[in-house]
């Protein structure tokens, strides 16, 4: 009962901060966010806020994951690449609004991490990579829809190169010394951007661990 006020709350706080997709808002009630994150931090679950994961990373802030998930224009018929999988939050969101998830963590305990709770909320439409997300999905795809969940200075090419024409990437960039996400709609080969939400993200790096 405390724990459905406390979703309902958060649900609000999304609205008022100007999230407006019911799919989405409504996908966010559902997925329990507390199997993301270390038990002693469960009181914390539905708190608008970034947690601490494994590895130094974060679970992102609600409004901050609601938010993307918005910009990317949920399709049903899509496949969505994600850079940085994290404790797989973002995943089981992003797994029930897209057909096919394909998301790319360089540490692999974390990857490992997010497969056993996404495969505890029998979530199954996910294919999971431990490698370098800089360096795209591993095999000549093309994706309508691509997320990035770590902050970088540029756009990643190998990243731009695996987006379809009228694809979309949603991603934080740095701009002005300052993180926004940013939405990049490619458009007969030209890329246009709009920025959104400043944030603050874990920086994109290179290689894996
Ligand atoms: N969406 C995740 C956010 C995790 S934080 C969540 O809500 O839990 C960002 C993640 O990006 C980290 O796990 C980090 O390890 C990963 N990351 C950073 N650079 C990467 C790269 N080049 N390739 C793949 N993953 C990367």
């Amino acid at each position: 009962m405390i724990d459905n006020l406390k979703r309902i709350n958060l649900i609000l706080t999304l609205r008022k901060l100007g999230v407006t997709n019911h799919n989405v808002l409504s996908i966010l009630e559902k997925i329990p966010r507390e199997e993301f994150i270390d038990k002693d931090l469960n009181y914390k679950a539905y708190q608008n806020k970034a947690l601490p994961i494994d590895c130094n990373q974060t679970i992102s802030q609600p409004a901050v994951v609601a938010k993307m998930t918005e910009l990317l224009e949920p399709k049903q018929n899509s496949n969505v690449l994600e850079i940085g999988t994290g404790s797989g939050y973002q995943t089981a969101i992003l797994s029930k609004l897209f057909k096919r998830i394909y998301t790319i963590e360089r540490h692999n305990l974390l990857l490992e991490k997010a497969k056993k709770v996404l495969n505890k909320l029998k979530i199954t439409n996910i294919v999971f990579y431990h490698g370098d997300g800089l360096e795209g999905w591993p095999a000549k795809f093309a994706f309508d829809r691509i997320i990035i969940t770590a902050v970088s200075n540029s756009l990643p090419k190998k990243i731009i190169e695996q987006l379809s024409d009228n694809g979309i990437l949603v991603l934080p960039l740095i701009r002005g010394g300052e993180q926004y996400i940013s939405k990049v709609v490619k458009k007969n080969k030209k890329l246009i951007i709009e920025k959104s939400w400043r944030v603050r993200f874990v920086p994109l790096v290179s290689g894996i661990n």
